[in-house]
């Protein structure tokens, strides 16, 4: 046992968690414990978000109650790039840094609580695929930090700076370490997968002793052949993406892709300085779709971004009638401290912003409502996150984790998380499927 605990709090995107697993995992080989509660911790670590309003108060929130409750913390992740904002709310926090600052929030750890006892490295086993905070069988694979993008409405490239590609053969350990020990889906993630190696002129580097550029192409061949689930987020529609279609007709990596298209109206995604915005979409999904039928597409969409008219919203309806996309998420325009969106003229006022919220998001209910009815009858492959005493839950392939919608195995109370087993769909509303194991 170590002699010094630290809890953590870990707010934020999958990115954040990726993070807070690599704190953690560096924290237990140096041979720290990590503990759940605050009376326990001899030091907290709240690792937070910046990303909007709402997220950076909850942050604050959560560093005010760990200081409250534990009194010695290390502040980390997006909102401590505002070290100052935030030692002049909490001016007891011990250190502040911002994202992917692991060796200083290590350094921190070690420098506030020492440890009295040296780490044994017989006794004290880290995994070999480190610490994970998401269930054992899904694991998020981040592939790169960083964005060369200027989108109006965002700060993460001012918080996290310019694209920075991971090795691609880092990327592939990692990718196999975790299906060794038992992840069978990885989340591929990022701030735009589809630029992965740009920055490095998509160098080639070496995994197993070959040679594989640093590209999505090849990140995702090489992902395919591991027999696992793989799934794609933030992915924008460059033509190059329309590659990587095949490997998901061929069923080597899921046919599903997240792309946070934001609007439909060019000239509202031109104000918004959107990657790919001037590319034809419609046309490529319309594509995509021909190359694989059973293809899953996810995106989000913001609604009263300034400048935004009726006509603009209109364009916006029009696109998502014609897109059919599977999985929305809408979100009403909010501005963030520091975006240069803030300076655009046409605010949208809050109560037209909420009436167009409310037609958007029923527009895309029918469509999803009517895709799920689609699936009545169909036996889906599905993996089970989570059994209660109701039954098991579970996801097929169209459902990412935590974003999008579930499948219910009523009375399947035997099954493990983990388990994938075919079932047949009997019942659909709006998001979520019913079925039975066949
Ligand atoms: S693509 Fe745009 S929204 Fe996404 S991180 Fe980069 S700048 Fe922000």
């Amino acid at each position: 046992m170590s002699d010094k605990k630290v809890g953590l709090i870990s707010l934020g995107c999958p990115k954040a968690l990726v993070d807070s697993e690599r704190i953690i995992t560096q924290l237990k080989i140096d041979g720290y414990d990590i503990v759940p509660t605050y009376d326990d911790a001899d030091i907290v670590v709240v690792n937070t978000c910046g990303f909007i309003d709402e997220a950076k108060q909850e942050s604050l929130d959560a560093i005010g109650e760990a200081i409250a409750e534990n009194g010695k913390v290390i502040v980390t992740g997006c909102k401590g790039n505002e070290a100052e904002k935030i030692k002049d709310l909490h001016p007891n926090v011990l250190s502040v840094t911002g994202a992917h600052a692991y060796e200083e929030v290590v350094g921190a750890v070690h420098q506030f609580v020492p440890q009295e006892k040296k780490h044994d490295p017989f006794t004290d086993l880290v995994p070999d695929q480190g610490i994970k905070l998401t269930p054992r069988h899904y694991s998020y694979l981040k592939i790169s930090e960083g964005c060369n993008h200027r989108c109006s409405f965002c700060i993460i490239p001012s918080l996290r700076g310019d694209l920075v590609s991971r090795p691609i053969g880092d990327v592939l350990d990692e990718a196999e370490r975790l299906v060794r020990a038992g992840t069978n889906e990885l989340l591929v993630i990022s701030q735009d997968t589809s630029a992965y190696g740009v920055d490095t002129k998509y160098r080639t580097g070496f995994w197993q002793g070959r040679p594989v550029k640093t590209r999505m192409q090849e990140l995702c061949e090489e992902l395919g052949n591991m027999g696992v689930w793989v799934r794609l987020h933030y992915v924008y529609p460059y033509p190059h993406v329309d590659n990587i279609i095949p490997l998901m007709a061929e069923g080597k990596i899921l046919p599903y892709l997240d792309i946070p298209l934001q609007h439909g109206s060019p000239k509202v995604l031109k104000a918004m300085k959107r990657p790919a915005a001037t590319e034809n979409t419609l046309e490529r999904i319309k594509r995509w779709r021909e190359t694989c039928p059973d293809l899953t597409l996810r995106s989000t969409f913001i609604v009263g971004f300034p400048g935004e008219t009726e006509q603009d919203f209109e364009e916006l309806l029009s696109f998502i009638d014609e897109a059919q996309l599977d999985r929305v998420g809408c979100f009403k325009y909010s501005p963030v401290e520091g975006a240069t969106a803030n300076e655009l003229p046409g605010s949208v006022p809050d109560e037209v912003k909420q009436e167009r919220f409310e037609r958007f998001m029923e527009a895309q209910q029918k469509i999803s409502t009517a895709k799920l009815k689609a699936k009545i009858g169909k036996t889906l492959e599905v993996v089970v996150d989570e059994v209660d005493e109701e039954g098991a839950i579970a996801r097929s392939q169209a459902d990412a984790p935590e974003i999008d919608g579930l499948v219910y195995l009523n009375g399947e109370t035997e099954l493990q998380p983990g388990d994938v087993l075919n079932a047949k769909v009997f019942q659909s509303d709006e998001y979520d499927l019913w079925a039975e194991p066949v």
